[in-house]
């Protein structure tokens, strides 16, 4: 397969993705879209539609999808990544590339912090931040898209360093609350300065992970005001129920819910943002590298779960792991629409499983077999090691 290490300097491409079986949107407003056919060019989308309907001339890469679902690449947007496809956590090597096979396509990281000997004094911590976003941006595991440097808040820091931090290219703050920040007032300045400038802010929300960490309950989710609550079904110990449906209640943040997290706690969110027709806060993440280890089809199952466990149709819940990330972090990726980037996950009812459709048997809790991944035009990877075999695969043609 195809190893996307740097920007591409060939000539112009176009991707014809033709004989879908479904298409999914990412989008909760209409999750379905009619068509057989998705076209891209130089790694954007351009069109889908009737295969009959479209100009399909002059394609660099024509895929028959056999039949297969096509939906955006899967999103998670809660990973620790150290420094390539290695992770210190649990000793493990090629831990993307195990989640791409999983049908994730972009990762975002809620802190390094799992570097070793890993700097907490300001200027430290801001090269580290700056140095991640680097090594990510330069290189792409496996073509993952791995959106890392995000420093975690220490006291001392001032507007200064946010302003210098976000104009070296810094995007995102690691999770509120893994660092020597554990107040609220001083919590809430320093993410309203790194909001000042553009980088978006998480939030530990729950009790300790590991020996060394603290608890953070809604009271201190509020009074900071991230954009997202971070594993507001805890990462693994949940705030009670009353303080859960009390930040659903209270606020507009993202509600991310992780693998790693409390299940009922999920199911509690999930239920009380559809009571609160505020479905599209909801989004999907793993949590790993953790104590609980990798889990290279975190997203796959954390979909599944609230599709059956939680009574929302399959189309739905793919919208958790791909559209609604896409709006709560300001990406581009992870619905179909014109302009965004041809990052795709082909999918089938995986083998033997119960249902009529690949969405019925999510909708009774089996994994999707994962065929193939396409990142910006490209497929990166083909029949997946890891899911329960699909019944078609996709193919190059
Ligand atoms: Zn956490």
């Amino acid at each position: 397969m195809p190893h996307d290490d740097a920007p591409s300097e060939e000539g112009p491409t176009k991707l014809v993705i033709r004989n879908i079986g479904l298409i999914l949107s990412g989008k909760l407003e209409e999750p379905i879209y009619d068509g057989d056919c998705i076209i891209a060019e130089n790694g954007k989308i351009v069109a889908w539609g009737a295969e009959a309907d479209l100009d399909t001339e002059g394609a660099t890469t024509t895929v028959d999808a056999m039949g297969c679902t096509v939906a955006p690449g899967l999103i998670d947007s809660h990973i620790h990544p150290v420094v390539g496809d290695y992770t210190p956590r649990q000793q493990q090597l090629h831990w993307i590339d195990s989640t791409l096979h999983g049908g994730v396509t972009t990762l975002i990281s809620a802190g390094e912090v799992h570097m070793p000997g890993r700097p907490k004094d300001i200027v430290g911590l801001k090269a580290m931040a700056i140095a991640a976003q680097r090594w990510y941006d330069n290189f792409r595991p496996s073509g993952m898209k791995v959106h890392a440097g995000a420093p975690v808040i220490e006291h001392g820091m001032v507007e200064e360093d946010f302003k210098d931090l976000a104009e070296a290219g810094v995007k995102l703050l690691g999770e509120v609350g893994l660092g020597t920040v554990k107040d609220g007032k001083t919590a809430k300045e320093m993410v309203g300065w790194a909001r000042k400038y553009g980088i978006q802010s998480t939030i530990h929300t729950g009790g300790p992970s590991i020996p060394g960490s603290g608890l953070i309950d809604a009271d201190m989710v509020l009074e900071t005001g991230t954009d997202v609550i971070g594993h507001i079904n805890g990462g693994h110990t949940a705030l009670p129920d009353d303080q859960i449906t009390c930040l659903c209640e209270s606020c507009t943040a993202g509600l991310e819910i992780v693998h790693n997290g409390n299940e009922r706690a999920a199911l509690l969110t999930l239920n009380t943002a559809r009571e609160l027709g505020c479905l599209d806060r909801v989004i999907l993440g793993t949590d790993g590298p953790a104590g609980s280890g990798v889990q290279p089809l975190g997203i796959m199952r954390m979909v599944a779960m609230l599709s059956s466990l939680g009574n929302i149709a399959a189309e739905q819940a793919f919208c958790f792991a791909t559209g609604n990330t896409t709006r709560q972090r300001e990406l581009d990726t992870g619905m179909i629409e014109e302009g965004l980037c041809a990052d795709f996950v082909l999918m089938d009812q995986a083998q033997h499983a119960p249902g009529k459709t690949l969405l019925e048997s999510v909708q009774l809790g089996n994994l999707p077999g994962v065929g193939m991944t396409i990142i910006d035009g490209k497929v990166t990877s083909g029949r997946s090691r890891n899911t329960p075999p699909a019944g078609r695969i996709p193919k190059v043609v």
